[in-house]
């Protein structure tokens, strides 16, 4: 039986939608809900299958997210080939409600919408709304070093050219004034609507950890809400129980910023509770795992009511020699992007973000924006993965369609058997979607998968 914190339980006791028996039973169950999100880009593969019977796991979808799964039982993503190839996210399913919170709240007029996603790692938020505005902007962005790395891995391996990663303080956004469109602070919390699926979570839970993080909660919400334009959006949301991190934040939203929050329609079968906050009545929704297929969440949005923009001035982006170009432009569908340099390296952006880019550059730091094509080597270009991930390769470079067990040592960067083709350069793919470089040589074949992704395990078992 998992000893759930008492204080914990004791403090949820008035709140609405709140069951003690059936909050410790949930726990006590031992269920565990597996659900993903696909890659509308690149959906055209399967769903994940069952790596020892071969069938096509079950699924069923998030009533709330058109894109959302539960899978029936929980395959080994290691060994799933579309998992390494950015086909489909691994999401919790409560989470994905944020789609639902933009189609109530923006619709369809996504097309230059400029989103910050302030805490971002590892991705599942950031990954979900460069679906959501594929003719947007994103910025997703994260403090930790370590966290952005693994943030900028999952966003190249979704392969969307509207997004921009960011390693910065929220703090450092301050120079923004008035500059993004909509707002998400999935704000770092004590993590109880967790503890299902993550028991370690239990023993890290404590009630001067709850009041440290709403208390860093509104540091960031402090830090960041300048850069929201008047009339933008700003979701709130945590993976916390605890009202001091919910609905107190709202009320102290409210207290300190002009802003006007949001009644979103939830339909009854989801088992989503709308809740108010004590003092200025601002709407709040809570996800408990015994009235739905998710994990414990939280999610507010406000319409902001004030706020001052401010005009940019920047310099245009690093431009590419005529011979980066040229090398760029064999590799590229013809299209709208622009090419520009970035630490040796040629990027291709949507034409319409290339100020953007420019002002962010000025301000942050920029881990990785828009789509890495590669480095000129000599005369060649030397292609990089994210290229290989991206939707924008052009039709004339060879795919070479690998077996599943092939597909396998490709990502374990194992060699691979030269088979009947031309020399140059060739997209690895399986099931028609991208796995990565292989450059064929005369009698041989060269691996370019990235060393740091590669799968380690030989096998599922071991
Ligand atoms: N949005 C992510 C997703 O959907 O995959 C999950 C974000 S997690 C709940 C919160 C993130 O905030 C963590 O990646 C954490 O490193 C980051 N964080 C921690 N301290 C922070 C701070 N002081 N300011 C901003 N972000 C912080």
């Amino acid at each position: 039986m998992i000893a759930l914190p008492k204080e914990l339980i004791a403090s949820l006791t008035n709140i609405k939608g709140f069951n003690k028996e059936a909050f410790e039973q949930v726990h006590a169950s031992g269920e565990q809900v597996t659900s993903i999100r696909l890659n509308p880009v690149k959906s055209r593969a399967p769903l994940p299958i069952n790596q020892s019977t071969g069938q096509l796991v079950h699924q069923s979808a998030i009533p709330w997210c058109p894109y959302g799964y539960y899978l029936s039982q929980r395959p080994s993503f290691t060994f799933d080939p579309l998992f390494h190839a950015g086909t489909y996210y691994v999401q919790e399913a409560s989470s994905m409600f944020l789609w639902e919170v933009l189609a109530q709240a923006i619709g369809n007029n996504t097309a230059g919408v400029k989103v910050l996603d302030l805490c971002a790692a590892p991705g599942g938020k950031s990954t979900l709304l460069a679906s959501y505005f594929n003719d947007g902007l994103v910025v997703a962005n994260e403090v930790i070093r370590s966290r952005a790395a693994v943030l900028a891995e999952n966003i190249t391996k979704w392969g969307s050219a509207n997004t921009v990663v960011t390693n910065n303080d929220p703090k450092d956004f301050v120079e923004l004034k008035g500059y993004f469109d909509v707002m998400i602070v999935d704000a770092p919390c004590s993590g109880s609507g967790l503890f299902r699926r993550d028991e370690d979570a239990i023993d890290e839970w404590s009630e001067e950890n709850v009041v440290l993080c709403s208390q860093r909660q509104q540091r960031i919400l402090a830090d960041v809400y300048s850069t929201l334009k008047n009339d933008g959006l700003l979701v709130y949301s945590t993976c916390s129980y605890s009202k001091a991190e919910d609905e107190d934040i709202l009320d102290w939203i409210c207290a300190t910023f002009s802003v006007e929050s949001l009644v979103l329609h939830v339909k009854e079968e989801w088992g989503i509770i709308e809740v108010e906050s004590d003092i200025h009545k601002a709407k709040g929704y809570r996800f408990y795992p015994y009235k739905l297929k998710g994990e414990g969440f939280f999610i507010a949005a406000f319409r902001k009511r004030d706020g001052e923009t401010q005009d940019y001035r920047v310099q245009g982006l690093q431009k590419i020699s005529k011979e980066e170009a040229i090398a760029a432009e064999s590799f590229i569908k013809s299209g709208e992007m622009i090419f520009c340099s970035q630490a040796e390296k040629i990027i291709a952006l949507p034409a319409t973000y290339k100020t953007d880019v420019a002002i962010l550059q000025k301000h942050l730091y920029l881990r990785q924006a828009g789509i890495t094509v590669g480095a000129l080597k000599g005369r060649d270009l030397v292609p990089e993965h994210a290229l290989a991930m991206s939707t924008l390769v052009a039709e004339n470079i060879p795919r070479i369609p690998l077996t599943k067990q092939q597909a396998i040592h490709y990502l374990q960067k194992k060699d691979i058997e030269p088979g009947n083709f031309d020399k140059g350069w060739a997209l690895a793919t399986y099931e028609n979607v991208n796995l990565g470089w292989m450059k064929i040589l005369h009698n041989r074949v060269n691996n370019y998968y990235p060393v740091e992704w590669r799968i380690l395990k030989e096998s599922i078992a071991g």
